[in-house]
């Protein structure tokens, strides 16, 4: 599991759950992580848990996606200071839940910005490195509701399309340079989101949260829920030299979820 070893990552919205696991997955896999996200105690925290044996440099930068300009001058700085990144994982948190009609345009702004706008200028920042490297490799955390909308998560299915298009575009202008750009569409995984998720539509509807978990797992031939560590596995395969040939595509890790209805 040495394949990235003279590789260096990024990964956002990297202090807990699917972010957290993927930093994990590729420090097992010989690369030097920069974990990226608000809170620093926990990004300390997830820094000493990643594997050294290679050799490997970990660290990291506390960014808000709120903040693009600033999230831009640490971004950058951190470039010049590691020289390149070579593996970009798109990550942050999901936008909050409700029905698409009663979403404001502000709701709408505010998650356009978070997942599109800040993917769009790290990979301004970073594709130049990858460039010179004839490698590069731009993964982003999404949704299976990029395949079928979710009920009640209004404003993040609509702006996981627009995401996934802007993905699938990026993929073909830069794969004659060795970069890929690849989507993972995570189904129910067992993350602090999918609980704040749970309760929320626990809440509204005045069920208890095991019904509303029992209803989910329902609708999953695995019969059970993810873990990040599983949507970190194939995040780790995309980022690898073996996954050279795999650019544009949209990969559900959902246990069947969205393959049968
Ligand atoms: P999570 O909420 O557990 O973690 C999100 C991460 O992003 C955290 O590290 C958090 O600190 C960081 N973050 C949030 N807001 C930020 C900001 N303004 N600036 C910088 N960092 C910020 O989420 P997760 O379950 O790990 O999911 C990751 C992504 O995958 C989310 O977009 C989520 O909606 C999506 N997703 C999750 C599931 C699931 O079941 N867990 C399913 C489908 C899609």
């Amino acid at each position: 599991m040495t394949q990235l070893t003279d590789k260096s990552a990024l990964v956002c919205g990297a202090s807990q759950g699917i972010g957290r696991a993927c930093a994990i997955e590729l420090a097992r896999r010989g690369a030097s992580v920069t974990v990226a996200a608000r809170n620093e105690n926990r990004l300390r925290e997830v820094v000493a848990s990643l594997d050294t044996t290679a050799g490997q440099k970990h660290g990291h930068l506390v960014v808000d996606y709120t903040q693009p300009t600033a999230l831009r001058s640490l971004v950058q700085a951190h470039i010049e200071s590691v020289g390149r990144v070579h593996i970009l994982i798109n990550n942050t948190g999901g936008p909050p839940a409700g029905p698409v009609f009663d979403a404001g345009i502000e709701q709408f702004a505010l998650a356009f910005s978070n997942h599109l706008l800040c993917n769009q200028l790290l990979t301004q920042l970073v594709v130049p490195g990858m460039k010179a490297a004839n490698f590069g490799r731009i993964i982003n955390i999404i949704s299976t509701s990029v395949i079928t909308p979710i009920r009640g998560l209004g404003v993040s299915n609509t702006v996981r399309g627009a995401v996934a298009n802007w993905s699938k575009t990026l993929a073909g202008e830069l794969a004659p340079h060795g970069i890929t750009v690849n989507s993972v569409l995570p189904g129910f995984t067992e993350t602090d989101r999918l609980q704040a998720i749970f309760k929320n539509k626990a809440a509204k509807t005045g069920q208890d949260i095991q019904d509303v978990e029992r209803q989910a797992l329902g609708t999953i031939p695995a019969g059970r829920l993810g873990k990040p560590e599983e949507i970190a596995n194939v995040v780790g395969f995309l980022a690898s030299p073996a996954a050279a040939y795999v650019t544009g595509v949209n990969l559900p890790v959902d246990g069947g979820r969205t393959a049968v209805q």
